[in-house]
């Protein structure tokens, strides 16, 4: 049988490094990323029709539609299957969500899910979140932080270091938008954990209020074991 492919679900509050964790681990770990959030971004960058469908949840921080976002995220799936690591950042958010993720796995049989939960107190990524900086060039979105000791500071003020686009803040990690998303997290919170402990997936709990490089190298230390 050909080797298995490991499937990441990285799953913790807005603010809690998923984006940042899963940079690290394309660049040194060889994976492919999908983020739900970059690729609903560039929907509505691209002003395609799924974009101005979305345009509105996202800017006010509430979730996409879950048949919408399934079915982008199982196309991405079905073209990238091939890929032997794959994360997916920001999927599923919701059970339902969990569930179409779910029926694909089975389906496909040599998929290995790993649920990577990252913890983290919801006062410390609402300083992260109002600190955030994001790239505004849409094929880009790499992500800063100005808060002090980040590590994730750009070079030069105001700029992305890859590209040289500007950096700006997103509209939903303004305070109103900030305080909607982790009220729609925590509402899906348990029964996503619920679903997924039914579904027998193995989970991984990461600490996320420390450096972001030693939870890359606890992340790192678990796969090797596996
Ligand atoms: P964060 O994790 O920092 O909240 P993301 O960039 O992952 O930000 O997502 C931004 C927005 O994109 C979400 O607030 C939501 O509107 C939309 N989105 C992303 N993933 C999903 C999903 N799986 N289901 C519904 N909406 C989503």
């Amino acid at each position: 049988m050909s080797e298995a492919t490991s499937v990441l679900l990285f799953f913790g509050l807005p603010g809690s490094g998923k984006g940042t964790l899963s940079a690290l681990c394309t660049q040194h770990l060889s994976y492919e990323q999908l983020s739900t959030g970059n690729l609903c971004r560039e929907h509505i960058a691209k002003r395609s029709e799924i974009g101005k469908q979305i345009d509105f949840a996202i800017q006010s921080g509430k979730l996409v539609d879950d048949s919408l976002i399934t079915s982008m995220v199982l196309e991405w799936f079905t073209q990238n299957i091939a890929q032997k690591r794959v994360i997916l950042d920001g999927f599923p958010r919701t059970a339902i969500q969990a569930q179409g993720l779910d029926e694909f796995v089975k389906k496909a049989q040599n998929l290995k899910p790993l649920l990577v939960q990252l913890t983290i107190a919801e006062d410390v990524v609402v300083d992260r979140l109002g600190a955030r900086r994001t790239c505004s060039n849409r094929s880009c979105q790499a992500v800063y932080s100005l808060a002090e000791g980040s590590g994730l500071m750009p070079l030069v003020a105001g700029q992305c270091d890859t590209c040289s686009s500007a950096l700006i803040t997103r509209r939903d990690d303004e305070t109103a938008a900030i305080k909607e998303r982790l009220k729609l997290y925590r509402a899906h919170e348990q029964a996503l954990l619920d679903f997924y402990a039914g579904a027998g997936y193995p989970k991984l709990q990461l600490e996320a209020n420390r450096p972001i490089e030693q939870v890359f190298e606890d992340l790192k230390q678990h796969l090797v074991k596996i």
